[in-house]
């Protein structure tokens, strides 16, 4: 490949990254600044990771800067706990706000004096309407909105009114302050929106030094002119928005002129992408907590094993568009197997073992044997793994009564032990119910390393852990946390929730290199698939989390496509 088409390949391409290459052309901007805007009122998800990875990602790729700002203008719904998590899963994804750390609760002095400043303009008004008249006031699409009996007070009446509602002097929900726009606009945002309720909730940065707060209207735009951003991406929800976003810039004596842009907002299949189902999840138990490997939330794919390089390459490679689409979870999981596959050590583990005993091994002695790290990267070396008289194996590597494709271990079958012998099953011992719980084997001492010098094949190669040395696990196992691939298109969402999607396997044996591995640590466990240490792990008695099965499901879809 020439560089040319190696730099088309690998430098994003999309419609906002080509208005801002314009308008740097043209010189509109001098140096971009983006930001990502997240309300502080949950955990981020991968939905979020396709915004971190277009703010963070064009403002690097033209040199300017992407702010991280918390839009924490909602204190009913809003925790420290969630500000904390979100800087460390944007940390993580692999972004740096540097200084560029900002709360549009910082501007709230700021956005007050401009409320003020539509009041006094006669583009602000207070009105004493409630919640549920207001809504009712507005209007349809195929109908104007009725003005307000409120909306021809003077100037200064509103002045002091909102001036009141700053003071406490009126209780929650009695009154708002609006921007007298249009009630009969085409466009509802317009129809004079709430720039400010009353509300008495303690916010966690100003306490309760407001009992006043802007919407997220009022909000947006301005803080965004406040830090100088020059491009405000956002999904399209935001669309119908933007001409109230632009009559609030061009109504204030703002700093400097933003310009919005919407793109698609991410949809991944078997899974659930809106806060407020999230939350519904995390609070009434049907996960663990917010980071439940099974969540698509950045902290729950963390614990799963997914690698952050992953999700980036995965939000690249889905791109930037205009139209709403829906991905595919296995479009993701093949990111994180690719991934995976270059990056994870081999090691040995066994989930459901039955015990092998090599009788022509001699009795009390061992030996350390060869493995190879990572058989993509030659750099990550060899390891030694020991071997003895007494082994495990995986349960269902082993047959009575084989069917004829099945090539692995059976009465008088020989295969091949990993980086060990070549073994042959000579009996079995049963318990009471007939149930095979051990395998009588011999081992071929000449082929130490796990090949013949005679050339003789074996159709299978089993792995295994030796039973003196192996380290004891739990294993937990997770499936999609929904079985439809649009939870709730037939009805109750909740009702899609996949009741396998954990399965906790506790007496796995591994192999005695795993014992002491460091919480987060992903390795792919020979012939089973990406397993990730979970931060529950101890030392006496560790837990692994199944971060994919090895299987490429979506490969599978592509090579049927090809
Ligand atoms: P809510 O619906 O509660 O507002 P939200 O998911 O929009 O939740 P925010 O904290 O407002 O949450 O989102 C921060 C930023 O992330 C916004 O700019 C939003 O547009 C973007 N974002 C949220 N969800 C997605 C998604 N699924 N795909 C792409 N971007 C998203
Ligand atoms: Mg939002």
């Amino acid at each position: 490949m020439n560089t040319a088409e190696s730099e088309t390949k690998d430098a994003p391409h999309d419609f906002i990254r080509d208005i801002v290459r314009d308008d740097l052309a043209a010189g509109r901007t001098r140096s971009v600044v983006t930001r990502f805007p997240p309300e502080p009122n949950g955990y981020l998800h991968i939905g979020h990771a396709k915004s971190i990875c277009l703010n963070f990602g064009v403002a690097a790729e033209t040199g300017g800067r992407c702010h991280l700002r918390f839009d924490d203008t909602n204190p009913a719904k809003e925790e420290e706990e969630y500000i904390t998590a979100i800087k460390e899963d944007v940390r993580w994804l692999g972004f740096d706000w540097g200084e560029h750390l900002y709360f549009a609760s910082d501007y709230f002095e700021q956005l007050y004096a401009w409320a003020e400043h539509l009041i006094e303009t006669g583009f602000a008004y207070v009105d004493d309407q409630s919640a549920d008249e207001i809504r009712a006031n507005r209007g349809t699409l195929t109908e104007p909105g009725r003005e307000s009996p409120f909306r021809g007070r003077g100037e200064q009446e509103n002045l002091d009114l909102f001036r009141q509602m700053r003071a406490g002097a009126f209780p929650d929900g009695s009154r708002v302050l609006r921007a007298k726009i249009d009630m009969s606009a085409g466009n509802i945002n317009l129809r004079d929106p709430v720039l400010y309720r009353v509300l008495r909730a303690p916010h966690p940065r100003t306490g309760d030094g407001w009992c006043i707060y802007p919407t997220y209207d009022f909000a947006h735009g301005q803080s965004d002119a406040i830090e100088g951003i020059t491009h405000s991406l956002c999904t399209l929800e935001f669309e119908d928005h933007r001409p109230l976003y632009e009559w609030l810039l061009d109504h204030l004596p703002v700093p400097s002129r933003p310009r919005q842009i919407e793109f698609a907002r991410l949809n991944l299949t078997h899974t659930v992408l809106s806060k407020r189902r999230l939350i519904q999840l995390v609070t009434e138990g049907h996960v663990g907590g917010w980071d439940d490997p099974r969540l698509p939330t950045l902290s729950g794919m963390r614990r799963r094993g997914f690698p952050p390089e992953a999700i980036r390459d995965f939000a690249q490679r889905i791109g930037i568009a205009k139209a709403d689409s829906t991905v595919e979870m296995a479009y993701l999981e093949h990111c994180v197997r690719e991934h995976l596959n270059r990056t994870a050590e081999r090691r040995m583990a066994v989930l459901d073992p039955i015990k092998v005993v090599i009788e022509n091994y001699p009795e009390g002695e061992s030996e350390m044997l060869t493995a190879v790290n990572n058989p993509q990267d030659e750099a990550a070396g060899t390891r030694q793994v020991p071997f003895g008289r007494e082994l495990y194996i995986e349960r269902d590597d082993f047959m009575e009564d084989p069917p004829k494709k099945f090539f692995r271990l059976a009465p008088g079958r020989e295969v091949r032990l990993r980086y060990a012998y070549f073994v042959t099953c000579e009996d079995m011992v049963k318990d009471g119910d007939g149930r095979v719980v051990e395998l009588k084997c011999r081992y071929d001492p000449a082929t130490r390393g796990g090949n013949a010098p005679d050339g003789r094949k074996v159709k299978a190669t089993l792995h295994w852990v030796s039973a003196a040395d192996a380290v004891d696990a739990e294993v937990r196992l997770y499936d999609h946390l929904f079985t439809h691939p649009d939870p709730g298109a037939e009805g109750d969402w909740l009702a899609d929730l996949n009741p396998g999607s954990l399965a906790a396997i506790e007496g796995c044996k591994l192999e005695p290199a795993l014992g002491g591995i460091a919480p987060g640590a992903v390795v792919q466990f020979e012939r089973q698939g990406y397993f990730a240490a979970d931060k529950e792990s101890a030392t006496s008695r560790p837990i692994f989390n199944r971060t994919l099965g090895l299987r490429d499901s979506w490969a599978k879809v592509q090579a049927k496509q090809t």
